[in-house]
């Protein structure tokens, strides 16, 4: 469409809805010149942009309703925010839609410490509900690196992971209670206080539909005692096999450790000179593996990893004797995103995760396609749960770099999904993997998801072109990969 015809549409929807939103929402929360807008025209996936028609803040349950009800009416658009750190353009606007954005949702409103729970708003911090039942010796598990950012909105429509979701579940397996509005406008309860819902299990359906099918407005979440020991262990090895081997190894062995991490050598020097935590350098990969329980069970675990580690070439293994060194080794690995960002303009992380099996497997043949694209790729993953996070450095502003890029992240998810694995394990799909999910699902089971779309939003106005690609979408897609001649998976016995 020409930019006059583009401007006039605006301002034709900008004519209706405003007047509408203003009925109950100050004008001071309802932004819409560019200059504010553009604050709102990406997530931490940078390169995928888009302005929204405007920007809303709503403060109350009320207001959100209003907001849904005059989209509703006039079928625009509806794209929630919560922090903007999602690295799938999930919360990048819509062409003519309303960003709503949650960051004025901060009040925790209930601690109850007999039922070890918390009713909170979306736009608190993940961080911030830790932070503020720790007085109890009680915390919320979930700790995505972003932690510090996020909010717990975010974190529910994502089913964002961490660290510590190895031993203590995703998001999902750490609420009990959401209430939503949906895209008519009606505020609806999703679970139970209780341990148990009647009915449908909508809270698992709801978690991770990264705002298509209901804004998730306040959350009561579960909270866990602080364990009576943590022991925070680092391991170097100098080969990828025996670090892969490692990991699989103590799983293998009945332990589940709070946290299972793994990092190639380009991350660890890029740490190392980001945070100076005393990472060896000079190591291919390093593990780093947090024990939490009783004090005896954290004692005899720790023997029988040391054991495992040292049984496959582990060295330099480093043990933290208190907090202070805990927080040392878990700080640089929480700075790794950072880090890599001093090493190229722009980072595009993979999210697939794999059976544990074939860790040292796909991450050699992901450092040769690197090289066959001729990128670097650096490895910094949640290992234990085979949740890789590859992170492609390159270039943006060059077009070429940009283009193999992109292919070389399709070609990552095709191999996690060939070896038997999926294309996210916490970041979700958003814009992002979408034509992936083609590889993911067959017709049948993408109609299954339109169909349950529908049912919670027949006029496909809540973030609509995310996550679920058309079968459309999927034809072209597919028939691209046959059109370029190439067979639909990476041969793996070339690596
Ligand atoms: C440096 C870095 C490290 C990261 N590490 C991790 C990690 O370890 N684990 C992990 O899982 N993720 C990680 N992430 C990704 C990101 O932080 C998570 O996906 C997080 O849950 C997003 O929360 P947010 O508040 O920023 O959501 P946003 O980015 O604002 O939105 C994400 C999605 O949620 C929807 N949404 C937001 N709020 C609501 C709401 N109230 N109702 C309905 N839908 C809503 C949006 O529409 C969008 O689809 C990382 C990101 C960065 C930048």
């Amino acid at each position: 469409m020409p930019d006059s015809c583009v401007d006039k549409q605006r301002e034709y929807l900008l004519s209706k809805l405003y007047p509408e939103l203003h009925k109950a929402i100050p004008a001071k929360a309802i932004l819409t010149s560019i200059e504010e807008l553009r604050v709102y025209e990406c997530d931490a996936f940078t390169t995928m942009r888009q302005l929204p028609l405007l920007t809303v803040l709503p403060d109350s349950i009320d207001q959100v309703i209003h907001v849904m009800r005059c989209c509703y009416d006039l079928d625009i658009p509806v794209v929630a925010r919560g922090a903007g750190t999602g690295l799938t353009a999930g919360s990048m606007p819509v062409e003519n839609g309303v960003l709503l954005g949650m960051s004025k949702f901060t009040r925790i409103h209930d601690i109850d410490l007999h039922n070890r729970t918390a009713l909170i708003e979306p736009g608190v911090r993940n961080k911030a509900v830790s932070d503020a039942v720790a007085p109890y010796n009680l915390y919320f598990a979930p700790d995505p690196s972003s932690q510090l950012a996020c909010s717990v909105g975010g974190n529910v429509a994502e089913n964002a992971g961490g660290v510590h979701c190895l031993k203590y579940g995703l998001t999902v397996h750490n609420i009990l209670e959401l209430d939503i509005v949906t895209a008519e406008g009606e505020r609806v309860t999703i679970g139970a206080a209780a341990l148990d819902a009647a009915g449908y299990d909508l809270m698992a359906i709801l978690t991770g539909s990264e705002g298509l099918l209901g804004i998730v407005v306040a959350i009561r979440v579960k909270l866990l005692p602080k364990p009576a020991s943590a022991r925070v262990l680092l391991a170097a090895f100098s080969s990828i096999e025996d670090a892969g081997n490692a990991i699989a190894e103590i799983i293998g062995n009945g332990i589940i450790p709070a946290g299972l991490e793994m990092i190639d050598q380009t991350g660890i020097c890029a740490i190392e000179e980001l945070m100076h935590a005393g990472y060896p350098t000079e190591a291919a990969a390093v593990i780093i593996c947090e024990l939490d329980g009783s004090i005896e069970e954290v004692e005899e675990e720790l023997g029988r990893v040391i054991s495992i580690l040292e049984q496959l070439n582990g060295f330099d293994i480093q043990v933290s004797d208190n907090e202070a060194e805990s927080q040392r080794i878990w700080a640089a690995r929480k700075a790794a995103f950072p880090a890599l960002a001093r090493l190229a303009p722009d980072n595009y992380i993979m999210d697939g995760t794999i059976p544990r099996r074939a860790l040292a497997q796909v991450w050699k043949t992901i450092n040769a396609l690197a090289a066959e694209y001729d990128l670097l790729v650096v490895n910094v993953f949640h290992a234990g749960d085979g949740n890789m996070h590859p992170s492609i450095l390159f270039d943006a502003s060059c077009e070429d770099q940009h283009r193999r890029a992109e292919e070389l992240g399709t070609r990552i998810l095709e191999l996690c999904v060939q070896v038997g694995g999926t294309i996210s394990g916490e970041h979700g799909i958003g814009l992002e993997k979408i034509n992936q999910m083609c590889l993911q699902f067959n017709d049948a089971e993408l109609r299954q998801f339109h169909a349950l779309k529908k049912a919670f939003d027949e006029k496909s106005l809540l973030n609509p072109g995310k996550q679920i690609p058309t079968l459309a979408r999927c034809a072209e897609f597919n028939h691209m990969h046959v059109h370029r001649g190439e067979m639909p998976f990476p041969d793996l016995e070339r690596f």
